[in-house]
């Protein structure tokens, strides 16, 4: 009878016993290489081949069997970057009894999720391809709990937020390279390979211009499900007990996040004056390179308002109160409209946040670097006509990732902020006012169909009938308190595809119009809360006059 043994302790000759009879066992979620993520009980990895080994055996198992569309062109995904060919996973097969000429395995404890982050030395891409999806898919999967081991097998030393990565689990992260120091050859009794992109809401322009996914999953809710055990982590209490949108002191602030070392803001100080001015609050800078990661997430998660140039610092908008302000700054030539990661994030339903886009559009503001390296916007590389075309061009054209020369030289100008500009265009969107005191947010919940719909034909002589409709009220409705109830119904003669809608406050209705006798109509039904929550048409009804 097996016996519970601790959760760490590997007994090594039953693990290898097991290996060897049982072999490779995956099961995986997801219908194609981009939405899948698998379950494997004895995956194997070999430091010297670089490769993952599926070992054969009686009783192995590979669901999706896919032959060889397995190479068409990956098994799945490793990042949350949707099929990008530098992220593909495989594995290599082997019979089971090869692990005898192998060098003896070393078995992981831990229930191992094994990914790829994308870009670890960006916090925008840390949070938004790493972070968010690594929480929701150890949320998809109970085993991967606290006591997961995550691996990062893109290639990349730990970085410069590795702490982040470290606050999922109570294990240390690994990557690749750490792997090489345990052993040569590497076994996970239980491993989860993939990550989930249901929380992603942007794509970078890889294939075409970047921009906001086609179809957004996540909300305001689950972003704030995730900052919330974040915040814990990191020790920053208090962001909701306190009141939303105040300091220690209780009272309210904006919060100027800078750039120290490209893409400066150059009157800052006349910038933050102005904020204070404008709005009647106390105003604070931060940047990465002066405030420990916990200590911004502190200021940005009472602030109630965040200004910054565009760049990955805007990330840590994920941190707001609901009803604060984002203010993103575009340089000069940059238009705000094509690189909307931040706008995206603000506009996620539920996210209750205000979005602002500045940007310059006085030449005479801004610092350009033609002569920097390529990849901080430098052109002297470029051929002279190249140069002098970006030099004359008012905007950045469309592009791919992640090399255009024109974009990088503009993205990385440095900017004196035109103040009236800049106060006019938040005034058109903070009408109301900053502050975050008294919002009320509504529930978000939808209703559910209604019910014991009923209709009623007559017929008025040879040209005139009438329909008589009723129905009773949603089931959900007695739970929620909603501000508004009114019903949508559709009129549909048979075999037309032309319909007249009606809104309705009533649970019955009289319809005369337009209606003709001795013809069949449909009639459809559904319920809408607070104007826009539309819910599920009822069962179609059938009725003749
Ligand atoms: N960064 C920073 N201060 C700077 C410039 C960059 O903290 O003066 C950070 C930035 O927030 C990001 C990383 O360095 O996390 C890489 O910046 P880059 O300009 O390459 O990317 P972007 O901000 O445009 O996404």
């Amino acid at each position: 009878q097996a016996r519970e043994l601790p959760r760490e302790t590997i007994d090594y000759q039953a693990a290898l016993q097991s290996l060897l009879e049982e072999g490779t066992r995956m099961v995986c979620t997801g219908r194609t290489h981009t939405d899948r993520v698998c379950r494997f009980q004895g995956l194997c990895y070999s430091v010297e081949a670089g490769e993952f080994l599926f070992l054969h055996s009686n009783a192995s198992l590979m669901l999706p069997s896919l032959g060889p569309r397995r190479f068409q062109p990956a098994l799945l995904d490793l990042s949350s970057v949707e099929d990008h060919n530098t992220q593909y996973f495989n594995f290599v097969e082997l019979p089971a009894g090869a692990l005898r000429s192998l060098p003896p395995p070393l078995f992981m404890p831990e229930v191992a999720l094994i990914t790829n982050r994308f870009n670890p030395d960006n916090l925008m891409h840390i949070f938004h391809d790493d972070l968010l999806p690594l929480f929701y898919t150890m949320r998809q999967f109970p085993d991967l709990d606290r006591e997961a081991r995550l691996i990062f097998m893109e290639g990349w030393g730990p970085g410069l937020h590795f702490d982040l990565y470290q606050l999922l689990s109570r294990k240390a992260p690994l990557v690749r390279e750490q792997l090489r120091s345990l052993g040569s050859l590497l076994c996970f009794p239980q491993a989860y390979v993939g990550l989930s992109k249901v929380t992603t809401w942007y794509q970078y322009g890889f294939v075409q211009p970047q921009g906001p996914k086609a179809n957004i999953l996540v909300s305001g809710n689950e972003i704030r499900q995730f900052t919330r055990f974040f915040a814990e982590r990191l020790n920053v209490s208090g962001t909701e007990g306190r009141g939303r949108g105040r300091g220690p002191a209780g009272e309210e602030y904006i919060v100027v996040f800078s750039r120290t070392l490209n893409r400066l803001i150059l009157n800052e100080a006349e910038l933050l004056l102005a904020l204070a001015q404008e709005f009647q609050m106390k105003t604070v800078t931060v940047s990465l390179e002066d405030h420990s990661f916990a200590d911004v997430v502190r200021l940005v998660s009472n602030a109630s308002m965040l200004v910054s140039m565009h760049g990955a610092q805007l990330i840590t908008s994920l941190f707001l109160p609901r009803g604060a302000v984002v203010v993103e700054l575009f340089p000069y030539a940059v238009n705000p409209d094509h690189y909307t990661p931040y706008k995206t994030l603000a506009g996620l339903p539920h996210m209750d946040l205000r979005y602002v886009a500045w940007q310059n559009t006085k030449q005479e503001n801004t610092v350009t670097y033609p002569d920097r390296p390529w990849d901080q916007g430098g052109i002297v590389h470029l051929d002279r006509a190249e140069q002098e075309r970006i030099l004359q061009s008012r905007e950045v054209p469309r592009h791919l990732c992640c090399r255009n020369p024109e974009w990088l030289f503009r993205i990385y100008q440095d900017t004196k902020v035109d103040i009236p500009s800049l106060l006019q265009t938040i005034r058109g969107v903070v009408k109301a006012g900053l502050g975050l005191g008294k919002q009320k947010w509504v529930s978000g919940l939808y209703p559910s169909k209604v019910r014991e719909a009923r209709c009623q034909a007559s017929v008025q002589g040879a040209t005139e009938a009438r329909l008589s409709v009723s129905w009773q009220m949603p089931w959900n409705l007695k739970f929620v308190k909603v501000k508004e109830v009114k019903y949508e119904v559709w009129i549909q003669e048979q075999g037309e595809n032309a319909y007249m809608p009606y809104i309705l406050t009533h649970q019955n209705h009289t319809f005369a119009e337009n209606i003709k006798p001795f013809t069949t109509y449909l009639v459809w039904i559904r319920c809408i809360f607070s104007k826009n929550l539309l819910g599920p048409f009822a069962d179609v009804l059938v009725c003749s006059t």
